[in-house]
C-alpha cells in the first residue's frame, strides 16, 4: 500500500473509533475481481466499517475488505460511490423482498 491508501485506513479507523456497532444486520457484498483498490468507499463509509488492503491476487495489488462488518448501518454510500459496480448492500436480501 503506499501512503494515500495508508491514509485512508488511518482516516476510517479513527472514524470507527467513534461509531458503535449497529444493531442492524448487514449483507455486504464484494466483487473481488471488479475492484480497483481506488479507495471510494472507504472514504465514503461513514462508520469505517472497510478498508483497503494488499491483494496479491487482484491485478491491481490491492482491494476493498470487510474490516468491521459489525458497524454497517446499510446506507449504501459504498455501494454508490462505487464506479465499478463491485460492492453492494444487502442485495440478496432486497431481491427476495421484491
Ligand atoms: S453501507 Fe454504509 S456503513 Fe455499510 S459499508 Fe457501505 S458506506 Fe459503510
Ligand atoms: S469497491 Fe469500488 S469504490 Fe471500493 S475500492 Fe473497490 S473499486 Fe473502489
Amino acid at each position: 500500500m503506499d501512503r494515500e491508501e495508508k491514509q485512508i485506513n488511518e482516516a476510517a479507523l479513527e472514524v470507527r473509533k467513534k461509531k458503535q456497532p449497529s444493531k442492524k444486520g448487514n449483507a455486504i457484498e464484494l466483487v473481488s475481481h471488479y475492484c480497483k483498490g481506488c479507495g471510494l468507499c472507504v472514504d465514503s463509509c461513514p462508520t469505517g466499517t472497510l478498508l483497503l488492503e494488499d491483494n496479491v491476487s487482484s491485478k491491481f495489488g490491492i482491494s476493498v475488505m470487510v474490516d468491521a462488518p459489525e458497524y454497517c448501518i446499510g446506507c449504501k454510500m459504498c455501494e454508490r460511490r462505487c464506479p465499478d459496480f463491485a460492492i453492494f448492500i444487502n442485495h440478496e436480501m432486497e431481491k427476495e423482498k421484491q
